[in-house]
């Protein structure tokens, strides 16, 4: 088995990244909580930059943080800074601090139309309601988030060329990763125009690293900065004395299907990280149940294997290195 780019490490993680205090942005300037648009007052497009889709995903939070501090200004069209899921961002917990992804629900298999506008009701599809209106008026997202292992940074650009296009211009991180996302419900970052090849709408979802690693927090960061450099909307002399001078290659992943879980005693046969690189077709890299977890091709990429291992979840992403 091949890894790409890190080390084997334990499970166990040192808290380098913290929560930060996010209640100067509680007002906002939208009337949606935690939600800031800069607008230049000019032209152009509409760029959104979401933190805390996921509430322990704390490094987009000290990005958009971090740009505020910096002076962000957009020269050119709008910039919306949103917190998103900051209900349960507050209720981080070192002792476990794992258990405040969501409160009810994942806030990030929520984003159709049928779900919005529909019965269901959570805390988390609550806050997704109160953020569809920033959503929907973004023409371009990136949408910051971090893992639970130790896999290097990804971009999951989508399934179509623009995303491709949009995560080959920003250059970071160096595995673009395109897919289709999840049985469990729909992405924001595949909401309406965002996930329809002829719509110019276009968004990333980056993976900065592992949560609490100091790195991750560099690199939604530097992806921020290099996203707006993409869009056109800010001052490339603020961005140059900004912008990590480093263009590392970057490698392309087509995820060609995910692992849903179907019972309740699925496990991993080995502590998979993400992008390991498993040469034999039909190597058993999981079982689920009695059922064998077979790899469908060589050179298999396991793309982020969940450890939350639940019935109807993803538990992994089979993928082929395209370049
Ligand atoms: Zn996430």
């Amino acid at each position: 088995m091949q890894k790409f780019g890190f080390s084997n490490m334990s499970t166990t993680q040192a808290l380098e990244l913290l929560p930060i205090d996010i209640s100067r942005f509680r007002a906002g300037n939208t009337g949606i909580p935690y939600v800031t648009t800069l607008d230049s007052g000019t032209q152009g497009p509409h760029v959104l930059i979401m933190a805390l889709t996921h509430g322990n995903e704390v490094c987009g939070a000290h990005a958009l943080s971090w740009l505020v501090d910096q002076g962000l200004q957009p020269r050119r069209g709008k910039v919306t800074l949103a917190f998103g899921n900051v209900d349960a961002y507050a209720a981080f917990d070192p002792d476990n601090p794992g258990a405040s992804r969501f409160l009810d629900e994942d806030m990030n298999r929520v984003w159709g139309r049928d779900i919005l506008d529909g019965p269901r009701q959570s805390r988390d599809l609550a806050r997704a309601r109160v953020l569809r209106p920033i959503v929907e008026q973004a023409d371009l997202l990136l949408d910051i988030h971090s893992m639970q292992t130790n896999c290097p940074a990804l971009m999951l650009c989508g399934v179509h060329a623009k995303g491709r296009t949009l995560a080959a211009a920003l250059g970071v991180p160096p595995l673009v990763v395109s897919d289709s996302g999840h049985k469990a419900g729909p992405r924001m970052r595949d909401f309406l125009g965002f996930g329809e090849e002829e719509s110019s709408k276009t968004a990333l979802l980056v993976e900065c690293g592992q949560h609490w690693k100091s790195e991750s927090r560099e690199m939604a960061i530097q992806t921020s900065l290099r996203f707006l450099r993409a869009t056109g909307t800010v001052d490339p002399d603020w961005l140059a004395s900004r912008v990590d001078a480093q263009s590392p290659t970057q490698r392309f992943v087509r995820v060609t299907e995910a692992v849903t879980i179907t019972t309740p005693k699925f496990h991993f046969l080995d502590d998979f990280e993400g992008m390991e690189v498993i040469a034999r077709a039909g190597t058993v890299i999981a079982m689920d149940g009695n059922q064998p977890v077979l790899t469908p091709y060589d050179d298999c990429t396991l793309v982020m294997p969940s450890r939350r291992q639940i019935v109807g979840q993803t538990a992994v992403r089979f993928g082929r290195f395209e370049t």
